[in-house]
């Protein structure tokens, strides 16, 4: 999807923090599912930005979910508890059945506000970017809104970070929703992405806004 091609340059930089039901292990033994210098960089560049928030990760690290849900540069949305896919065939991930879907989301919802965040965001992005009707049914159901992307960063398992930036500053135009991962070992190259693609777009005269801005929702799950 993209916001209005029409409403000025503006650009929604997003940001999935994945994390799988399998991964605590693997997070317990060091790896980083997280990754504060990507939000301080946003922070000191004073990006807005919106972040798509599994309810594993906010799980796994409900300090930082809770500073991003009460920081008004952000908005956190819901990615699914743990980042099953509400397809078959998306991506080798295991899958939620059809009876789940509405159960997964809530429960999503559930751990984003254990964790703090305190108005989490009426939008949904599916796991692997993975949809069918019914898919989006069950979530519609729930007043949710599914938000895709119309520009993939590339950034995932990428180590290339000047390729990255190259693929950004090609692929977006005014009101595009640009995917991201804010999930440091999935994603190293990000931190530096942003440090490249920030300078140069606001040189080419976009705005960056959270997907509200371009859809036009105002806060308030719950
Ligand atoms: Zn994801």
């Amino acid at each position: 999807m993209n916001g209005p091609r029409t409403l000025g340059k503006t650009v929604a930089l997003t940001f999935d923090a994945d994390m799988t039901a399998d991964q605590g292990p693997r997070a317990a033994a060091g790896e980083h599912f997280d990754n504060p210098a990507l939000i301080a960089t946003l922070r000191r560049l004073k990006v807005p930005a919106t972040i798509f928030m599994t309810g594993r990760w906010a799980d796994e690290y409900p300090a930082q979910a809770r500073s991003l849900g009460r920081d008004p540069q952000f908005e956190v949305a819901n990615h699914s508890y743990s980042h099953y896919a509400f397809t078959g065939d998306c991506y080798g991930l295991p899958t939620v059945s059809a009876a789940n879907m509405k159960s997964d989301v809530e429960r999503a919802y559930a751990a984003l506000l254990r964790a703090g965040v305190p108005h989490p965001m009426p939008y949904f992005r599916f796991p692997g970017g993975c949809y069918d009707g019914q898919a989006l049914r069950a979530v519609g159901a729930l007043g949710v809104t599914a938000v895709q992307w119309d520009v993939v960063s590339g950034d995932a398992f990428a180590t290339d970070a000047d390729a990255v930036t190259k693929q950004v500053l090609d692929g977006v135009k005014p009101g595009s929703v640009v995917v991201m991962h804010c999930t440091r070992s999935a994603a190293p190259t990000t931190e530096q992405v942003v440090r490249s693609v920030v300078p140069e777009l606001r040189k080419r005269g976009f705005r960056f806004v959270k997907v509200s801005e371009l859809i036009g929702e105002t806060p308030g799950h719950r």
